[in-house]
């Protein structure tokens, strides 16, 4: 996709997006309600016409200004996020629904029931499969013609928290055994972090940072998309060469992080990076409260004195091992990043 850019009268939906896929991989579009990525897939399926800006599917041009190929002539694959089987067609007249007559068709049918965990289902209607089976064979009928890419809108949005994880798993792997390419739409960050190969984080209609799952968490472009894709403790610090100076010490800067020396920054470190120890390792801290619950507990806690002084929670699994009043030592492990 190239420049991609498509308004709705004066709202501004898309502005300028740009990226490249491989075969292959999965790509989730990651972002708040209303920054622009349904637009975005409903462009690439041929549903909405962009502005201005070029889509190519497998070499192919789709969408430019002068083509534009009909959604049913761009062998694209598309799961809405519910509602997408015909009510009044079985399980195997919905999967068998665009594949050209013939007999390989009921061998085809079995085929993507078996890739998507639904054999024997073949004879039941919708209304008689829970949310999670109708997804998967909303899949199986998205997947059935061979197609070269998959489109996911919000495919477990309406389903409960349990049942989501379970068909992520079985949805990333039917889409891996078919070598399909494929891009979803979410804006639940562990749907995105756990799913994709590559993740596009959009705001206001346009792409701020494209990247793998991994860097997106780690060295988030700015502070907006480090809190949107994951817990943040932020403190401020003061910049001198490669690390930082902060209530927390002096910290080590990802390389990646522009900076310059003696400008005062914003701190950004994951939860799972910090450690609490005996009270003469690291930093010296002091339990203010600690609040339980469950497989883990936040202890909240307050460093340093007035001028260098900050409050940080983290989190320990199970029930913590300290109290308020009790001084502990918290240690930082790995770089910070810097803002
Ligand atoms: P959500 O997560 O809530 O589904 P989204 O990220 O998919 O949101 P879009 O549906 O792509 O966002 O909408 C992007 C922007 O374009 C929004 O400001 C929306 O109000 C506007 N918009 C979308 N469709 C239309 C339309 N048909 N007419 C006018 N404005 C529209």
């Amino acid at each position: 996709m190239k420049n991609l850019s498509k308004s709705y009268n004066s709202v501004k939906a898309l502005t300028d997006v740009s990226f490249e896929l491989q075969p292959g991989q999965m790509l989730a579009v990651l972002g708040p309600s209303g920054c622009g990525k349904t637009t975005l897939l409903r462009s690439i399926a041929g549903f909405e016409i962009p502005n201005e800006g070029t889509i190519e599917i497998g070499g192919e041009t789709v969408f430019s200004n002068r083509v534009y190929l009909a959604p049913e002539k761009r062998r694209i694959g598309y799961v809405p996020q519910e509602g997408a089987l015909f009510p009044h067609l079985s399980v195997a007249q919905n999967i068998a629904f665009g594949l050209p007559r013939g007999l390989k068709r009921n061998e085809r049918v079995r085929e993507m029931l078996a890739l998507v965990g639904m054999e024997g289902f073949e004879k039941r209607m919708p209304h008689e499969l829970s949310g999670g089976q109708q997804q998967r064979v909303a899949l199986a009928r998205a997947l059935a013609p061979a197609p070269s890419l998959i489109l996911l809108d919000e495919p477990f949005s309406a389903l409960d928290t349990g049942l989501r994880a379970k068909l992520r798993d079985d949805i990333r792997l039917a889409l891996e055994k078919t070598n399909a390419t494929s891009i979803m739409v979410t804006h639940d960050q562990e749907e995105a972090l756990s799913m994709a190969d590559v993740i596009a984080v959009m705001r206001n209609g346009e792409i701020v940072q494209f990247a793998e799952p991994d860097d997106i968490y780690t060295t988030p472009k700015d502070l907006k998309v480090a809190t949107f894709v994951g817990d943040t403790v932020l403190v401020d610090g003061c910049l001198n060469g490669d690390c930082v100076e902060c209530p927390l010490g002096s910290l080590p800067v990802i390389h990646q992080a522009i900076h310059s020396d003696g400008r005062n920054a914003t701190v950004m470190i994951r939860p799972e990076q910090l450690t609490l120890g005996e009270r003469n390792s690291g930093i010296s801290a002091e339990v203010i409260k600690t609040t339980y619950f469950g497989h883990d507990s936040l202890v909240h806690l307050q460093i340093g004195d007035h001028e260098n002084s900050c409050q940080v929670s983290i989190r320990v699994l199970g029930k913590p091992q300290v109290k308020t009043g009790d001084i502990v030592g918290l240690q930082v492990n790995g770089n910070v990043m810097v803002y």
